[in-house]
């Protein structure tokens, strides 16, 4: 079987089949198309400025540079995308709000004190035969003693309480990955919420990543007889306010 058959998985598209079979149907299967979301987008923007930033010298990872970074990575991402001018109208409160993020993220960390040995690092794993298992991670730190660290950026604001393992899912499977390829089990998992200042930190165990991958495996299975059955059962939930196939749904148009 080639690369282009196989079942592409990675960890949004395993929590979209576990929250919703339609969506991810609507999504990974039909390939429907969606227009861009303000989050999101402002996602990227923040995302392009962290991962610029490491770009200069350590004394120069200032807020004030980062905010500096701010209008020429818009710039860039409307050239790439131009329907965004029509979508954020109010540029300056745009570009305000973004670097209101930023400056919460050197609240958080302080990057002039470390490297970033990768940065958007592409992780793969020919996970089953028939399963090809990827993902980009925002930032993978190698510690001079070869410890290692994952770090994710999120725009919005961190997890009720309870729902943090739920959240810390996606650094597993990367940190299974950069197990599977180098043979190193990562120290800590980082997520840093820029929307409420907060970490969600986990020092992984190997039964973590076991554990990880058995629900891997199992989605990977559901999945293949979601196909076979052309079974996609709708799962409403709160999700559904955000989802932009609500008009499609069968859930929502009996
Ligand atoms: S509207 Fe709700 S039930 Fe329908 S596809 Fe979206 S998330 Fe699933």
């Amino acid at each position: 079987m080639n690369t282009d058959s196989r079942l592409r998985l990675s960890p949004s598209s395993v929590n979209d089949y576990n929250n919703c079979p339609q969506l991810y149907k609507y999504r990974s299967i039909d390939k429907l198309p969606q227009p861009p979301s303000l989050d999101a987008e402002r996602g990227t923007l923040v995302h392009t400025v962290l991962h610029d930033l490491f770009e200069k010298l350590p004394q120069d990872r200032t807020p004030a540079n980062a905010i500096d970074l701010l209008p020429q990575s818009w710039k860039l991402q409307v050239e790439a995308k131009p329907e965004l001018s029509y979508l954020v109208t109010n540029e300056k409160e745009w570009l305000d709000r973004a670097a209101a993020l930023l400056t919460t993220y050197f609240t958080l960390e302080n990057p002039g004190s470390f490297e970033a040995t990768h940065r958007e690092m592409h992780l793969e794993s020919d996970f089953e035969e028939n399963v090809y298992l990827h993902g980009y991670v925002d930032r993978l730190d190698v510690a001079p003693t070869g410890e290692v660290r994952i770090i994710d950026y999120k725009t919005g604001k961190s997890p009720r309480y309870g729902w943090e393992e739920k959240a810390l899912f996606q650094l597993r499977v990367y940190a299974l990955l950069y197990w599977k390829n180098n043979g190193v089990l990562p120290r800590l998992l980082q997520l840093i919420y820029l929307g409420d200042g907060k970490l969600v930190k986990s020092n992984p165990k190997m039964s973590d990543l076991e554990s990880a991958e058995d629900f891997l495996h199992q989605t990977a299975r559901d999945i293949f007889i979601s196909i076979d059955k052309d079974y996609w059962p709708p799962k409403p939930s709160k999700l559904c306010d955000w989802c932009y196939f609500k008009t499609i749904c069968p859930a929502h148009n009996n």
